[in-house]
This record gives C-alpha cells, structure tokens and sequence, in this order.
C-alpha cells in the first residue's frame, strides 16, 4: 500500500496554510506553521512574497490541498474523481462525499483517531469491523446502513481505553451515529456538500480535472 512517508508538514507549508494532519499538534506553538510559514526547500523563504497565479496554478494548488487533507495519493484520488464523474449531480459535490466516505475519514470523524493519518493506520492494522468483519483497506467506502465498530480485542487495549474516555464528548456528523460505549457508529445517510466542514472550492478541482 503506497503511502507518503515525507513529512506532513511540509505539505501545509507547501499549501501555505494548516491541513490539519498531526491533531492537537496543530493546534499547538509546535505547529510548523506557526514557526517557519514560508514554503519549504531553499529557496522558500524568497518564494513566500510571490502573489500571481496562473488560473492552471490555481487549480493545482486546491486541487492537491483536497487531496492531501485527506491524505490520499494522486493515482487513488483520480480513481475518486472519476467515479464522482459518473456519479449523478455535481462532480465536485461527489468527489467531497466520496473523499468522507472513505473508511480511514469515517473513523477520524468518529473520534477513534486524532487525525486521518492515525485512522488509516487503525484500519490498515485491522482495529476496525466493517458490517462484522475485519477491513484494513482505508479507502473502503462506506454506505447507508453500514456498521463500524472497533474490534473487540482491541477495545480494551491501552489506545482505545483512552479513545473510550474522549467519545463521550464527541460530535459526529450528522450523517453518522455514534454508540459510544460499544465504540461503534451506523451510517444514517451519504454525507453532503453541508456535512463537509472543510474550506475548499471543488469548481478548481473540477476544473482542473476537465482541461
Ligand atoms: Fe500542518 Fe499540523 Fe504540521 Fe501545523 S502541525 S504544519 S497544521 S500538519
């Protein structure tokens, strides 16, 4: 399973604003942003004052932010676009439910990991039941009416103990339904536009895609 093993920071400084992918890093002094916001590599800090931007540049950019807050490869999120595509309704609308369906982003939202980084490796490391049984694919895509919980034997370990403490105080989207004590949630519905809490325009994305 390919994955990026650089480090994340560097992407939201590449981005020029956070991703949020470390959890409560991010929201610390730590955070590399608050600490070195120019872009990263030699010549970053010249680079930081430049404003123009072709409308292809624009594009690009909100195309790989989308891409790399979800923390997915090029070759996997064409694959998400394209069904988008043949999808019914808007494609950017589509891809942003298909990118909250994936396995890895349904156990981020439930609270089970503190960023998708960490629940992709929760799924990747078979914590997690999909309809009763064992799924360590994190781009599986979840439907209405499926059941996720963590799996039994690992509910008790040291991780989930304190992830059991942080659930009671959890808010989920409103498409999910959280059972906290039994770690486990139902999907009541595809996400939409609205249930996307994240700042991005899809249209350039589409965009770039269609040239
Ligand atoms: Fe981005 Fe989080 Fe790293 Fe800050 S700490 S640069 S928000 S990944």
């Amino acid at each position: 399973m390919a994955r990026y093993r650089d480090s994340v920071c560097k992407l939201c400084r590449r981005e020029g604003t956070k991703l949020f992918l470390k959890g409560s890093r991010c929201l610390s002094p730590k955070c590399a942003i608050e600490r070195r916001a120019f872009p990263p590599g030699d010549h970053g800090r010249q680079t930081q004052f430049r404003r123009q931007v072709s409308d292809y540049g624009q594009q690009l950019r909100e195309k790989q932010r989308l891409r790399r807050i979800y923390g997915v490869l090029e070759r996997q999120f064409r694959r998400h676009y394209e069904l988008a595509e043949r999808m019914r309704g808007q494609t950017g609308a589509n891809l942003l439910s298909i990118l909250e369906r994936r396995l890895d982003n349904v156990v981020y939202r439930l609270g089970f990991a503190e960023s998708r980084a960490q629940a992709r490796q929760l799924v990747a490391h078979g914590h997690i039941d999909l309809n009763g049984r064992k799924t360590d694919a994190p781009s599986a895509l979840v439907n209405v009416g499926d059941e996720l919980q963590v799996r039994e034997r690992s509910r008790n370990n040291g991780y989930f103990a304190e992830v059991r403490e942080v659930l009671e105080h959890q808010s989920v989207p409103g498409w999910l339904s959280l059972r906290p004590d039994e770690m486990a949630a139902t999907v009541i519905a595809l996400p939409s536009r609205e249930h996307v809490d994240i700042s991005v325009n899809e249209q350039l994305v589409v965009e770039y895609y269609s040239r």
